[in-house]
């Protein structure tokens, strides 16, 4: 059994292509033609020579003396907040421009809620020249002002969803509606593992740089490629996917997923889906979200605005039924502690998406000679507001 997605698109029992019909024929495209595409030798060279001259890859992994004496065993941090726009998310966008362009795309379009995938994405248009179109909810374009004059500065058009709930989700309709309307020449790049069969497995397959990065750099440290653990947070689950995808079949290496419990699992305000989830559609898959009892997605919460989605990739959600992946939930109060901890042990300010997956250590322990990886997603410069007023500093 093989926890990477089959040839119908699923992963388990989660995953599939629930599309409207009018988007039949855009998604047929891009899934007979995206694993063609990968595997010709003049896309990996331009992937990998982006990756290493623009992004700055390989990223470190570094290993954190001070955090693993203070928890008593060896973490390392794998530095994705290192990568140019400072997350793993650039990784993505750099894989998806040049798909579109081997499709013969002119112009992209995206969603973002808190704006970074929209910046990452008006990022590699910029790079390629090529026209640039994120839908964004009304209510997200003034949260989320810089990251809004970045994407212009980028020179991306950045349009208000002004329906609904005027967030992330009426971005996405409006970005499927755009998509629908212009089937010919148009890529739309999403920003997770998530969404219809293949965009979740060709996400993971271009953040899957991370894992294939952290063999061999752990094997230099360690003498081995594999850790006793890899742990990473899931908003969606892209970091999480690659920095698990070359050990999800290995079961001698433990995987973590660490979700927002926002102000605690029971409390109202949340965005544990593993915990709070039910299996539904989302995004044109099938997957674990969280729901009313008659279907109605629930409103999630977490101070994390990269934490804060309702649903996880089809497979995280296949990870947490199976059992294969251990998931544990963690609030913002003991994130925010864990960024903090982290700033004055190492000297690295996380995002505040990562400081979920770095709270785990006070409750779970782990064995003195334990190798635990952490996926460190990004870097908190963003978040520099939100820990101020947090912290009073
Ligand atoms: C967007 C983001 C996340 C969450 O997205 P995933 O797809 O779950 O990785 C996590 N960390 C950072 C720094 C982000 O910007």
């Amino acid at each position: 059994m093989s926890y990477q997605v089959d040839e119908k698109g699923y992963y388990g029992e989660f995953g599939g292509a629930y599309i409207p019909e009018m988007l039949y024929p855009n998604v047929e495209e891009l899934r007979s033609r995206y694993l063609k595409i990968m595997q010709e030798e003049s896309f990996q060279k331009e992937f990998k020579d982006l990756l290493r001259e623009y992004v700055g890859r390989p990223t470190p992994l570094y290993y954190a003396k001070r955090f693993s004496e203070k928890y008593g065993t060896k973490v390392y941090l794998k530095r994705e907040d290192l990568c140019h726009t400072g997350a793993h998310k650039v990784n993505n966008t750099i894989g998806q421009i040049l798909m579109a362009q081997k499709l013969g795309k002119k112009r992209i379009i995206a969603e973002t809620g808190a704006g970074q995938h929209g910046v990452a994405t008006a990022t590699v248009c910029a790079l390629m020249g090529m026209e640039c179109i994120v839908y964004m909810g009304e209510i997200d374009i003034e949260r989320q002002a810089p990251n809004v004059a970045r994407m212009k500065m980028l020179g991306a058009k950045v349009v208000p969803a002004k329906s609904g709930s005027k967030t992330l989700k009426d971005a996405t309709n409006e970005a499927i509606r755009d998509w629908i309307n212009n089937p010919v020449d148009t890529h739309y790049i999403i920003g997770s593992v998530v969404g219809p069969h293949p965009y979740p497995d060709m996400v993971a397959r271009f953040q899957s740089v991370i894992s294939e990065e952290i063999k061999y750099q752990l094997k230099e440290k360690e003498g081995k490629e594999d850790p006793d653990y890899v742990v990473a947070c899931v908003g969606g689950g892209s970091n999480a996917a690659g920095a698990y995808y070359h050990y999800l079949d290995n079961p001698k290496v433990g995987i973590i997923a660490v979700e927002a419990a926002g102000k605690g699992i029971d409390s109202g305000e949340s965005a544990a889906t593993s915990a709070l989830g039910n299996a539904g559609i989302i995004h044109g898959s099938k997957t674990l979200l969280m729901q009313t009892g008659d279907g109605q997605i629930t409103e999630p919460y977490s101070i994390s605005a990269g934490l804060d989605y309702p649903g996880v990739g089809p497979m995280h959600a296949n990870l947490f039924t199976s059992g294969r992946g251990e998931f544990i939930s963690i609030t913002d109060e003991a994130a925010m502690k864990a960024g903090l901890e982290l700033a004055k042990l190492e000297g690295i300010i996380p995002a505040i998406e990562t400081s979920h997956a770095l709270a785990i250590f006070e409750d779970r322990k782990f064995k003195e000679d334990d190798i635990v990886v952490i996926n460190l997603s990004g870097r908190g410069d963003k978040d520099l507001n939100t820990y101020i007023d947090y912290f009073n500093l």
